[in-house]
């Protein structure tokens, strides 16, 4: 760390190349830095930035680590803030996640260092629910198989359309119905499903459930679409289309594996925009080629960059159609981007200040403990 500054700010973050260049709201790259910078050395921190996170232990974010006094990462190109890593950096104070969802940082060994954890809660919730309604309808509709057609000079319409279907009148659930979840319900209205399921472990406020069910009776001439079933395994029994929008913990890691997924309809969609180990990957790809599943889509891996095997590349469902995947892109359009960016830069206000005084639902964990309210106490706070 250079001497004259009073710490060491590190930014870890893809490569954009080119891209970076000719698009300078392409904040969330190595070469825009989140446009915080000038912010932080006006501040007297020295900003270090780097793509370089792994191999564990031989990165330069191992490297930098072991001086630097706040980490900034993102989930999209995520540097794993194992517990070995935190034991070996002890100038650590806070990790900033310029997006939502910590999952790639050990909450636990934050705690017992007593490392701040924040993230810039809601900064991606629209982008995430308008990518993750776009998957449903890409798979419900045969969207890609029938684009592929299109670029490729085919015009095989059977092909296509024995595999496509409307949205209107399915059954739609989401595991989850936080900020995400219910923002995909509100979208999903206009659409006319028959039915709106939510699981989550507690109720939607009764004015939010009021206003998707007037919107229904607006827009469809029925009202009473949205419903919340207690029980995972029985939502799951009903529903054509599933979305997950819980976030990943111990009791979600691997919550979609075959036992579950045999739970859901035959010829279910399921589409997963939260974290892609909530789902078994194996498990998915068998789902889908047997015909289980109907299709599976999102943009979360379990590993990221998902490595080339990855069976969620190739998988296909009986008609060679069914992935609807992407890289991990949902929560970082351009207009997210400039919301977490900024989001970042308000949280290292608060640090620099030495006021610290963050946005209640920005905090993960502070002082050694838990500070994150469930949704349901949050839900407020936007
Ligand atoms: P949120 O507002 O906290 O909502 C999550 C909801 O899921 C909460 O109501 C939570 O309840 C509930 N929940 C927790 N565990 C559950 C379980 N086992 N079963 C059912 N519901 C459960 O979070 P959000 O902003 O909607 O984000 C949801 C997740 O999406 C994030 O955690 C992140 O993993 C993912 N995400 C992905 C992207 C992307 O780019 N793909 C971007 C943003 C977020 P409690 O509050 O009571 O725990």
């Amino acid at each position: 760390m250079s001497p004259a500054t009073k710490g060491k700010v590190l930014l870890v973050l893809y490569k954009g190349g080119d891209h970076a260049r000719q698009v300078k709201q392409l904040l969330g790259c190595l070469e825009n830095e989140l446009g915080i910078r000038d912010f932080i050395e006006k501040n007297g921190y020295e900003l270090v930035s780097t793509d370089s996170k792994d191999p564990i232990g031989e990165s330069e974010v191992d490297e930098h680590l072991k001086d630097a006094e706040i980490i900034i990462t993102t989930p999209f190109f995520p540097a794993y803030i194992t517990k070995e890593r935190l034991a070996k950096a002890p100038k650590l104070k806070m990790c900033v996640t310029a997006g939502v969802g910590s999952d790639h940082i050990d909450l636990n060994a934050a705690n017992e260092h007593k490392i701040t954890v924040t993230e810039v809660t809601g900064s991606n919730v629209v982008s995430v629910s308008e990518h993750a309604v776009m998957t449903i309808l890409d798979l419900v509709r045969n969207f890609v198989p029938a684009h592929e057609q299109a670029v490729s000079k085919g015009w095989d319409i059977a092909g296509a359309a024995k595999d496509s279907y409307d949205l209107e009148g399915k059954t739609v659930a989401t595991v989850g119905a936080g900020r995400i979840g219910y923002r995909i319900l509100e979208r999903l209205v206009a659409f006319n499903p028959k039915k709106l399921y939510y699981y989550d472990y507690q109720d939607l406020p009764k004015d939010a459930i009021d206003k998707l069910n007037k919107a229904s009776e607006l827009f469809n001439g029925h009202g009473n679409i949205v419903e919340r079933v207690e029980n995972l395994e029985e939502m799951l029994g009903k529903s054509d289309v599933v979305t997950i929008n819980a976030p990943l913990h111990e009791k979600t890691k691997g919550l979609f594996n075959k036992d579950l997924i045999s739970k859901m309809k035959d010829g279910a969609w399921l589409v997963n925009t939260a974290r892609g180990a909530i789902c078994v990957a194996e498990d998915v790809a068998e789902a889908l080629e047997s015909g289980k599943l109907r299709g599976y889509g999102g943009d979360v891996w379990n590993v990221q960059p998902a490595p080339d095997n990855h069976p969620w590349r190739t998988m296909r469902n009986k008609f060679g159609g069914g992935n609807a995947m992407t890289p991990h892109i949902s929560g970082t359009s351009l207009d997210a981007q400039a919301r977490y960016s900024a989001g970042v830069q308000s949280i290292l206000e608060s640090y620099f200040s030495g006021k610290h005084d963050y946005r209640q639902q920005d905090v993960i964990v502070i002082d050694g403990d838990y500070a994150t309210k469930s949704y349901g106490e949050r839900h407020k706070m936007k």
